[in-house]
């Protein structure tokens, strides 16, 4: 496959072999905002699934009420692992307990991280991308979305690929592993594409999960839309599907 062609998986291509991933993202609604519909679909079709969550989540509060920033972290673990399970993934929610609204791309985050991938081992990791900083002239991208993004890419590659990037690591019996696909969510600049139709109703569920973030406000109509103008976007490019997620792909190593 060239490295520049703009890909698309559709149901009928499935994956050969049960693939690992493993999904890192800032805070506890985004992965659900942003790969919900493929988290979905993949864990239908028997992927074995990781969630890794940077930060608690720990000041997502809409100041309506008193709460505590140690509450709110009780609170969003909780929401968050009920949106994984609402997605079909089977494992437990991994916390790396970072600030929310105060992440760096730090080497430590690197390094948290990476130890993550070399310990989950996963084919595919799908991040945040750490380009962007504004959508249109109404969104300021999350700061932490971008650092996530950033220092998952650098995690990836090298820290959890190369022995002597971080020897503490392989100390604690971590050795190397090499991630093969890497899915960019949140993109300006997709060329690949899932089909999500059949799990736009999935998707709304684990975002329902995110209770103290979305309150009584139902995300399905806004998914929809969202999946179909990406859908359009895979049509322009040849791949024939009604509802979509986009994301910048990245193939490092083939199967
Ligand atoms: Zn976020």
């Amino acid at each position: 496959m060239a490295e520049t062609s703009e890909t698309a998986e559709t149901p009928a291509e499935q994956p050969k072999a049960p693939k690992r991933v493993l999904i890192v993202m800032a805070h506890p609604d985004d992965g659900e905002f942003g790969c919900g519909g493929t988290v979905a679909r993949w864990a239908a079709e028997g992927r074995d699934i990781y969630y890794c969550l940077v930060t608690d989540g720990q000041v997502g509060d809409a100041g309506d009420k008193e709460i505590t920033s140690e509450q709110l972290t009780e609170i969003r673990h909780k929401e968050a692992q009920a949106a994984a399970d609402a997605l079909g993934v089977k494992h437990p929610v991994i916390f790396l307990h970072y600030m929310d609204s105060r992440l760096e791309p730090t080497l430590e985050v690197r390094r948290d991280i990476a130890r993550v991938i070399r310990q989950v081992k996963p084919d595919v990791v799908i991040c945040q991308d750490p380009t962007v900083r504004w959508n249109g002239q109404g969104y300021i991208n999350h700061p932490d979305h971008r650092a996530a993004g950033e220092a998952t890419l650098a995690a990836i590659m090298p820290v959890a690929s190369t022995r002597l990037a971080f020897p503490e690591l392989g100390a604690e019996g971590l050795p190397p592993h090499n991630v093969k696909e890497i899915y960019i969510a949140g993109t300006q600049s997709a060329d690949r594409w899932v089909d999500i139709g059949g799990y736009l109703e999935t998707k709304a569920a684990a975002l329902r999960a995110h209770k103290s973030q979305i309150h009584d406000w139902d995300p399905l109509p806004e998914m929809t839309e969202w999946a179909k103008a990406t859908g359009e976007a895979a049509r322009k490019v040849g791949h024939d599907m009604q509802y979509a997620e986009g994301y910048k792909y990245i193939r490092l190593e083939d199967d």
